[in-house]
């Protein structure tokens, strides 16, 4: 097992290892499922399920990657391994949340904005926004926050984290277009 897996959290540690998929480019992809990161598993499949994005995979990118991002092609999502070790496991899930986020945003392309526009945000910065908002629907408010909190460093200078947190507290889920009876979700059923 890669030694660079060192979160205090046995659920960010994997239980067992399957060597990660060769990559002719780009971190080590290391499978999330039943046997590898069973409580992250479990928890992608609970959101993956409630956002009606089924088929996509979720990997953790190792050799210390730091980010989090989607495949649209791929339908993956993958989040690196220094999240996992530096980040807790509430805030791995609001991230999970945020990347089903843009996949929910890529199928429906025509779907009405989740929640309210804020002005003066470029239609990029409205869509990271709303990556955060179906986070909520998803993960849960307390997750989502707690992932811009740790998330670390602000990309976009025009997009501070300050700012995507007051966004997402001021975000009602009444407006989710997905979520449902999941132990991650935000929605109370
Ligand atoms: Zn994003």
């Amino acid at each position: 097992m890669p030694d660079e897996f060192t979160s205090p959290d046995p659920r960010l540690r994997p239980q067992h290892l399957t060597a990660p998929a060769a990559q002719p480019a780009g971190p080590p992809e290391y499978p999330v499922d039943e046997t590898n990161f069973p409580a992250l598993a479990d928890a992608f499949a609970s959101m993956q399920s409630a956002a009606g994005l089924q088929g996509y995979r979720l990997v953790v990118l190792g050799d210390d990657f730091a980010g989090a991002g989607t495949d649209f092609d791929r339908k993956l999502i993958g989040i690196g391994a220094r999240r996992l070790n530096r980040q807790p496991f509430e805030a791995i899930i609001g991230t999970i949340g945020h990347e089903l986020g843009h996949a929910y945003r890529q199928k429906h392309p025509e779907a009405p904005l989740v929640g309210a526009p804020i002005a003066g945000l470029t239609p990029q910065r409205m869509e990271e926004i709303e990556a955060d908002r179906i986070g909520i629907c998803l993960a849960g408010a307390a997750s989502s926050i707690e992932a811009l909190r740790t998330g670390g460093v602000t990309l976009d200078p025009g997009l501070p984290v300050h700012f995507r947190i007051d966004a997402a507290e001021h975000f009602s889920p009444a407006s989710c277009p997905v979520g449902g009876p999941s132990k991650y979700s935000g929605i109370k059923v």
